[in-house]
């Protein structure tokens, strides 16, 4: 049988051999029937006691979601029960059922398409992922009122090939020991993949055709670090990868024992590690990873359905992480809102990522900005509470969120309240017009965070969340390379500390050109803190430096990777995964 390679988006990291299993999940059929008038009320007790099954269903997935995510992770299918318990779809639905006399699943299916169809073309890709969960929400409740059983468990240990998956579909299959997930569709920022994640299960997304070439039963490989699915793999290729199975599952072995070892180079220079976080629970993992503050809390993710907190209420979440952290510092970012993240007064955008978003929203909206700043500024009486302002493209901006943050002072210290008076004042550079200004922004500000997710997707023109040109979104780029070491240059310069919080900071590849550069912190996910701390604990500042400045020379990306995986081989031979 011949090899043969799919290239996808890498959504999970790990590698799984293994058996497939495809999945096909059967779209309920629905053809339009007329009813009789004295079969109405049967029609709609059908269509009750299905909203009914389909709750409890639900509600068995979210206390499944609930034990492997906790409550914040199992958001997701609470919103799906919420929508089960929507009245005036409810009503309108049955309405129809009695006006025109049609059966239950058409009207459903009639019904919820609109609110699809109208999510679907918004244009915006949090709302067309939307789309997705209700169009798996109305599927479960037609089958209900079908009485169709659905397949969710199957044989055990098996890799799960399909063309897309719902996050339900992810959760349930890993109760039967799901080696990894492959899908034709999805992007890195879909729930599925989110959810892979969390669940440590290997998957690789955007595969396009991996359902047409993989059929059950047949062997696979496939590679959450490089993003691609190897059908058929030859017995030297099973054994590579087994190999490399071992050696990973030595190295993360490895990697627990460095939770209490600095960071620092074999030279002896030292570099700060932090966590990224969404949600103050994640604090405690941070600290169990070994982080030694967090870097960025993505305050948006506290905003639920839309709807933002108030004061008190976000100075409750923002004090529990302040407090938890101690002494250690906590960097929380004022909303990042619009672009991919939205709320309620959202206005559509053609271009969302060139829109409303972050500090412009903040400026826009001085009441929501002044209520956070006061909360964050409530949190820092044991001055281990910095702010960070999203999405800063000119000195301008600077200056205005330095004149809003006075006055949040000024507010709180009319009411008496105490707060850190010398709190320090940091921007997010991550859109290219701050980081050409780094050197004249970085004399009116305390500190950087260089945001490369965005930073990559603005410097490029490359959409960071679209698979089609996911490609061409790299890291590596000259442009980008420059950038960076330009900021970090222009920080120092001005003597104030200089940090990443963008994926880029959790590559290990870039660790090196990095310390190089001498970027101060480092700020990940929590779970790729061990994995920084050892690239550095096994370089040497003196030849990162040589390397980095020998990088800046290469001209195309295709160079600089090559390069760097050479220099790394020779220093980290166990690091070629
Ligand atoms: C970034 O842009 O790199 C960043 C850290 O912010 P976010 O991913 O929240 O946009
Ligand atoms: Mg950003």
């Amino acid at each position: 049988m011949e090899v043969k390679i799919i290239e996808g988006i890498p959504a999970s990291p790990g590698i799984a051999i293994g058996i497939a299993l495809k999945y096909e999940k059967l779209k309920p059929k629905v053809t339009k029937k007329e009813i009789k008038e004295h079969e109405v009320d049967a029609e709609i007790d059908r269509f009750l006691r299905a909203i009914e099954k389909s709750k409890s269903e639900l509600h068995k997935i979210f206390t499944l979601a609930v034990e492997k995510l906790g409550s914040e992770g199992a958001q997701i299918f609470e919103a799906q029960l919420l929508m089960l318990d929507d009245k005036m779809i409810i009503d309108r639905i049955i309405e129809r059922i009695k006006v025109e006399k049609v059966n239950a699943e058409f009207v459903v299916n009639d019904e919820v398409e609109k609110y699809i169809k109208f999510m679907q073309s918004s244009g915006d890709d949090y709302l067309k992922e939307r789309a997705h969960d209700l169009e798996d929400l109305k599927n479960r409740v037609i089958r209900n009122i079908q009485q169709e059983k659905w397949l969710s468990r199957f044989d055990t240990s098996r890799i799960v090939v399909a063309e897309n998956l719902t996050p339900a579909d992810a959760l349930l299959f890993s109760r039967n020991q799901v080696l990894g997930y492959a899908t034709d569709l999805g992007g890195i920022t879909s729930h599925t993949a989110i959810l892979a994640r969390a669940l440590k299960i290997p998957a690789v997304v955007g595969l396009r055709e991996a359902t047409k070439f993989i059929k059950t039963g047949d062997t696979v490989i496939l590679d959450g670090y490089k993003g691609i699915i190897i059908i058929n793999p030859n017995q030297s290729l099973i054994d590579e990868y087994q190999e490399k199975l071992t050696r990973i599952s030595e190295f993360e072995k490895k990697l627990e024992q460095l939770r209490f070892l600095p960071a620092e180079t074999i030279d002896g220079k030292k570099f700060t590690l932090l966590a990224n976080i969404e949600l103050p629970d994640e604090v405690d993992e941070a600290i169990q990873k070994g982080a030694e503050g967090i870097g960025l809390f993505r305050t948006e993710y506290i905003i639920s359905n839309g709807v933002i907190p108030d004061e008190d209420e976000q100075f409750e979440e923002y004090i529990k992480i302040a407090e938890k952290i101690y002494p250690g510092k906590v960097v929380i970012r004022t909303f990042d809102i619009g672009g991919d993240k939205i709320f309620r007064d959202y206005r559509r955008e053609d271009n969302p990522f060139l829109g409303w978003r972050g500090i412009r929203v903040g400026l826009d909206k001085p009441d929501i900005l002044l209520s956070q700043l006061r909360a964050i500024l409530r949190a820092s009486v044991k001055g281990n509470v910095m702010v960070m302002f999203p999405m800063v493209a000119s000195l301008e901006e600077v200056r205005e969120v330095k004149k809003m943050l006075e006055l949040a002072k000024s507010q709180l210290r009319e009411r008496g309240v105490k707060f850190d008076e010398n709190i320090k004042l940091g921007i997010m550079i991550e859109v290219p017009s701050a980081a050409l200004m780094a050197k004249e922004i970085a004399k009116e500000v305390d500190f950087f965070s260089i945001g490369t997710n965005d930073l990559i997707q603005y410097t490029l023109a490359v959409d960071r969340g679209n698979e089609t040109v996911a490609k061409i979104y790299q890291e590596f780029h000259p442009a980008v390379l420059r950038l960076i070491q330009f900021v970090v240059e222009s920080a120092h310069r001005a003597r104030i500390p200089v940090s990443m919080c963008g994926e880029m900071a959790s590559d290990p590849y870039a660790t090196i050109l990095l310390v190089g550069f001498g970027l101060d912190e480092f700020s990940v996910a929590p779970d790729s803190i061990p994995r920084i701390k050892q690239v550095i604990r096994s370089i040497k500042y003196r030849d990162a430096r040589r390397i980095s400045k020998r990088a800046l020379v290469f001209k195309t990306q295709g160079e600089i990777k090559a390069f760097i995986s050479k220099e790394l081989k020779g220093i980290i031979p166990e690091f070629d995964f």
